[in-house]
């Protein structure tokens, strides 16, 4: 979980300075990371840490004096805890990149604390009436101007002292703004994207006909940015140490993103075995593309359903490809990224058609606003109280923000009611931890409809029915009791390990804890399984166990007949589901529920499927 102060931090960009000082390496180099989303790539480095970062010229009215200041010190705080970050990184990088790096860091930090640069910046807001980012600029400029201008026969340390004020205004500068990703425009087709970290709603703006791959320094299996680059089908590496700093922009590199491996400078021989993976992958391919016209129907005749997530609606194509038998989880976040504005009642019904439309009489589940923890929204920075607790991801996150604030939920609702006769619709409510939010969002849910009724909109007789995420361990244990009020479960596997875990689940240094196959995960989903198969009610998996297809016996054992996963894993699903007896696969999760230890459970999985296989 993000713990970091500032309302909007944006820590996705990379270190300039790094990647321009270190040595260039011609020699093969192999950087590991993980492995986000498979795929194999040739193509040459796009390094976005040379994105410039200016921010639009702004006065404040002078009684706004006080926050600005307040916003550069929350803003500087949270670049010196980047840069601490960064620093504690270093040790995986060779040791002549490390004394190269060490003194750059120190000094970076030392001017992020009561610097010249900061003091100036502090006095300009107050004095000339500007914005935090417009001081900072102008501040920087200054001394980088006078720095320029001193007698001294060393120019390059001139140059270079310069470029760190500059270098380090740019980073709270980033960070004030959150500036989307700019650099992203002009990547050229084809190329691997590299940054320190992408934020989901950098990822969204990805266009996957021309970034074919991307490889971060940060992030985590089951984040929403790795979510999202599944989703697209872009293959992917995050959390890779000492990848900005041994990449450059244009050189030639390997990612293969099942392996988590990058290689740069790559050898004849590892672009000869990259070129048979290629092949091999296309074969795949088209093998898993036969699948799409047969059922999801294990050997005993049982039918499973299996559902497509989508996160942005350009993945509407690949889940038509994939042979989707509906919408399990639409992420509408989407919809709030990326903009300054939130989108009115009409622009949201626009949207939600195109969806419901091109899905004909399969269903869609749209999932209401789901904001809060890593996913920081522009738009609702607007009068929308921001979660900046301490604890963003334990705070006011997803139903709790939307009965804080009904009049984001009534807008919502009336736009997916609005379509509803459309199609099959579903309404989903994220983050539930105790019936009597499912009970407050249907009581507002039912209201909206009656006004809706009363203006004249077209509404189906039966109104949609209102399900529950279940990915808080309070959820999965007061299952029966959500049961009650709730129309359906969608188990969310990604937040339930991390909050039963208590690790983050997209944050790079505990990433090894981060483990769904926990019996205690295992043990939270088949409570909530059990409860509601006990009332007959719809239930689901839609975290991003459900796209693991080695996970599926277990998952089929456990009881659910309902999965969800990023487009691209269905085929991979069905074909094991087709491979599979329910009898065979209850007794392997009953043999697996015995277990205490996870690294038995994963080997039993791995084995089970070996011998499906
Ligand atoms: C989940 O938590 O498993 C889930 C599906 O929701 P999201 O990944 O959007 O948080
Ligand atoms: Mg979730």
């Amino acid at each position: 979980m993000k713990t970091e102060g500032p309302a909007k931090p944006d820590s996705k960009r990379a270190e300039p300075a790094r990647a321009k000082t270190l040595p260039h390496r011609a020699s093969e180099h192999r950087l590991s990371g993980i492995p986000v989303s498979p795929g194999i790539v040739i193509g040459q480095i796009y390094d976005t840490t040379e994105a410039p970062a200016e921010a639009a010229r702004r006065s404040i009215a002078e009684s706004n004096v006080e926050a600005e200041r307040q916003r550069l010190t929350d803003a500087a705080a949270f670049s010196r805890k980047q840069v601490g970050k960064l620093k504690t990184r270093l040790s995986v990088l060779p040791e002549e990149a490390q004394e190269e790096l060490e003194p750059l860091l120190d000094a970076y930090i030392l001017m992020l604390g009561n610097s010249r640069l900061l003091r100036g910046a502090r006095k300009r807001i107050g004095e000339e009436l500007l914005s935090a980012e417009t001081a900072v600029q102008d501040e920087a400029e200054a001394i980088a101007t006078l720095i320029l201008a001193a007698k001294d026969d060393d120019k390059s340390g001139l140059n270079r002292r310069a470029g760190e004020v500059r270098e380090i205004a740019r980073r709270l500068v980033r960070n004030l703004t959150a500036t989307p990703f700019r650099s992203l425009k002009g990547v050229p087709v084809g190329a691997i994207l590299i940054c320190d970290e992408l934020t989901p709603a950098d990822a969204a703006l990805l266009e996957p006909g021309r970034v074919a791959a991307v490889a971060t320094e940060e992030g985590g299996a089951d984040g929403h940015t790795a979510i999202m680059l599944r989703a697209l089908g872009i293959p992917a590496v995050l959390g890779c140490p000492g990848l900005t700093a041994a990449a450059r922009r244009g050189d030639q590199a390997v990612l293969d993103g099942g392996a988590g491996r990058i290689t740069l400078h790559p050898t004849a021989e590892a672009l000869a075995a990259a070129k048979e993976g290629l092949a091999a992958q296309a074969k795949e391919r088209a093998r898993l593309g036969k699948l799409r016209r047969l059922p999801a129907e294990t050997t005993d005749g049982q039918q499973v359903e299996l559902h497509a997530n989508l996160e942005i609606p350009a993945e509407l194509p690949l889940i038509a490809q994939a042979g989707a038998q509906g919408i399990g989880l639409l992420r509408t976040e989407f919809l709030f990224m990326n903009r300054e504005d939130l989108p009115d009642e009409d622009a949201q019904v626009e949207a939600y058609r195109l969806i419901v439309e091109a899905m004909g009489q399969d269903p869609v589940t749209i999932r209401v606003l789901d904001w809060g923890g890593e996913k920081d929204m522009e738009a609702l920075a607007q009068g929308v109280p921001v979660p900046t607790g301490p604890n963003p991801a334990l705070g006011l996150r997803g139903i709790r923000l939307l009965l804080k604030k009904p009049e984001l939920l009534e807008e919502q609702f009336a736009a997916i009611l609005r379509v509803a006769h459309l199609g099959n619709v579903r309404i989903l409510l994220p983050m539930v931890t105790v019936p009597r939010e499912v009970a407050a969002a249907r009581e507002i849910y039912e209201r909206v409809a009656r006004r809706l009724r009363r203006r004249g909109e077209t509404l189906p007789e039966k109104l949609p029915p209102l399900g529950a995420m279940i990915e808080t361990p309070g959820a999965a244990l007061a299952a029966d009791a959500i049961a009650l009020e709730a129309d359906f479960f969608a188990i969310g596997t990604n937040d339930l390990a991390m909050y039963t875990l208590a690790v983050d689940r997209a944050e790079i240094d505990v990433a090894h804890l981060y483990d769904p196959l926990h019996p205690a995960v295992l043990r939270l989903m088949q409570f909530a399984v059990e409860a509601a198969l006990r009332l007959r009610m719809p239930v689901s998996v839609c975290g991003e166990m459900a796209g693991n297809a080695k996970l599926v016996p277990l998952l089929l054992g456990l009881g659910l007949r309902s999965l969800s996963m990023n487009a691209s894993s269905i085929p991979r699903v069905k074909q094991a589901v087709r491979s599979l007896d329910i009898d065979d696969c209850a007794r392997f999760a009953r043999r697996v529920m015995e277990q205490s230890d996870p690294a038995v459970i994963a080997e039993l999985v791995e084995r089970f499927g070996q011998k499906e296989g």
